[in-house]
């Protein structure tokens, strides 16, 4: 049977050790995804170009927060009582699922277009009855009630029970724990701009998707708190004339310039606009093509209580349009909950008013792996005249490795040569890695299937003292396959200049 498109990649994906089912030797539960040398690389890519664009460039803070959290931090987030998915059981042989994506995907709801997120349980076994959906197991109408299934992992603090405890779901929470201490340490004024890059964890009734939906995942937030009597941004001023791709309710996306979506009310304000940005940024420079994602503006009714605005990014991708990212403006939410819930004085003195504030607070909040996928899958390139296999178009910036290394043949000291580089160019800072079996067009097509810009080949004119080319060898770019000759004291310098060009071809 021919694979999907989406399984077709996750097969490469494996092949290549880009990933790897976790626990794979033991049978690999679902929700769960290793990532292999070449993923981990690209992953890590992936989360310092974050950190550049949404730390390091606006002078935030990092931080690193525990992954277990103690019951009390998730009551006063309202994690404890509302992260909750709608669980229907069959009667007949116990199996467990999520109510609304079967109701969605049963035959009689999908010819009218049910949609049935975000419905309370009453309601969607109601839609259940309505709709004959059934078991799809024991393919009967053996579904029992609907209830909640909260979707945290639980566990305890230490040998001794009733200290409840969780694996946080989000890891914002964290950020918002810290956030008193931060400011008196750095004396901070508004606006402040708190982040980290972690592991969170929800224990999904039906994962799938591959890296779409996982129980175990890492996310990329960044908490923006400041004074709700100042809704601008400093930054405004110099972004404001771009242009953003929004979904619009008559089908294709627009694009709309950011000073007229602020001034019309589709986003919040100028914070949430300059951040909107720079995701746009972000996955442009991860490669994801302009026309593939635009911004949505969630309706009132899918948003919390206390939210002012919510707006995703939304990808195209061969399992449809996936959210991956959410841009909120959650007020003083947070902070005003914990500081009820812990007795802790969370608000911060603006000189200005003579008086302490709550901050208000914009959260772009996004998954490293749902980006991951998306980078795969837009970068993934099929056979051509040129290449006779399957290869990646990742920007250099973001590949597994700077380049690959090889000896023409191995002989002749072409081999000793050519890890002699290797060493020098690891010294030098670059990630490289040495190949010498197979033919040097089967070590290109090797290095092309994983996404390597540049492979470096060391061959007898390097070594022939006769020839012009001496001291020289070949550095081939991975997209037009074509070759310049480089002085080997040059390398490292030049192989960074292209990986900062994004140079990915001879011309
Ligand atoms: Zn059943």
């Amino acid at each position: 049977m021919a694979l999907n498109k989406a399984d077709a990649l996750m097969d490469v994906a494996i092949r290549r050790s880009f990933l790897i089912p976790s626990s794979e030797i033991y049978g690999s539960p679902s929700g769960f995804f290793d990532y292999g040398p070449v993923g981990a690389a690209i992953k890590r890519k992936i989360e310092n170009l974050w950190r550049s664009e949404f730390l390091h460039k606006e002078g935030f803070h990092e931080i690193e927060t525990s992954l277990i959290v103690p019951e009390a931090v998730l009551k006063a987030s309202g994690h404890a009582e509302n992260f909750a998915d709608p669980l229907v059981t069959c009667s007949q042989c116990k199996n467990k699922f999520r109510a609304d994506h079967l109701i969605e995907q049963s035959e009689n709801a999908k010819k009218e277009h049910v949609k049935a997120a975000g419905l309370p349980p009453a309601q969607l076994g109601e839609l259940i009855q309505k709709y004959a959906v059934l078991c799809p197991q024991c393919k009967k109408p053996t579904l029992s009630d609907v209830g909640w299934f909260n979707m945290m992992f639980r566990t305890n603090i230490g040998p001794i029970e009733g200290n409840t405890a969780y694996f946080r779901p989000e890891t914002a929470q964290g950020i918002f724990l810290d956030f008193a201490r931060i400011v008196r340490n750095y004396q901070s004024k508004l606006p402040i701009g708190i982040g980290q890059v972690g592991r969170s964890a929800r224990n999904e009734i039906s994962p799938r998707q591959g890296l779409i939906r996982m129980r175990e995942f890492t996310q990329m937030e960044l908490e923006y708190f400041f004074n709700p009597k100042d809704q601008s941004h400093p930054k405004f001023g110099k972004i404001k004339h771009e242009k953003l791709r929004f979904a619009s309710e008559e089908g294709q996306p627009q694009y709309i310039e950011i000073e007229k979506a602020v001034h019309t009310g589709l986003v919040a304000n100028e914070i949430m606009a300059y951040f909107l940005w720079k995701v746009e940024r972000l996955y442009l420079s991860c490669g994801i093509p302009k026309e593939k994602f635009h911004f949505r503006k969630m309706p009132k009714e899918e948003t919390p209580h206390y939210s002012k605005g919510n707006i995703d990014l939304e990808v195209e991708t061969s399992y449809g349009l996936v959210e991956t990212v959410g841009v909120a403006y959650r007020t003083d939410f947070d902070l005003s909950s914990h500081s009820k819930h812990s007795g802790a004085d969370l608000s911060v003195f603006v000189e200005g008013e003579k008086a302490k504030v709550v901050p208000h607070v914009v959260e772009p909040s996004m998954g490293v792996d749902r980006l991951f996928w998306c980078v795969l899958e837009h970068a993934f390139r099929g056979k051509t005249p040129e290449k006779d296999w399957e290869w990646f178009d990742f920007p250099p910036a973001i590949a597994p490795y700077h380049a690959w290394i090889f000896p023409l043949m191995k002989k002749d000291g072409m081999d000793e040569k050519a890890r002699q580089i290797e060493e020098n160019l690891r010294e030098e800072g670059l990630t490289v890695y040495y190949q010498d079996s197979g033919s040097i067009g089967r070590r290109y097509a090797r290095a092309d299937e994983i996404g390597v810009p540049y492979c470096i080949t060391v061959d007898y004119d390097t070594l022939d003292e006769k020839s012009d080319k001496h001291g020289t060898v070949t550095v081939r770019f991975r997209n037009d396959g074509k070759q310049i000759r480089v002085k080997i004291g040059e390398l490292s310098s030049k192989i960074a200049h292209f990986v900062k060009e994004g140079k990915v071809r001879d011309d």
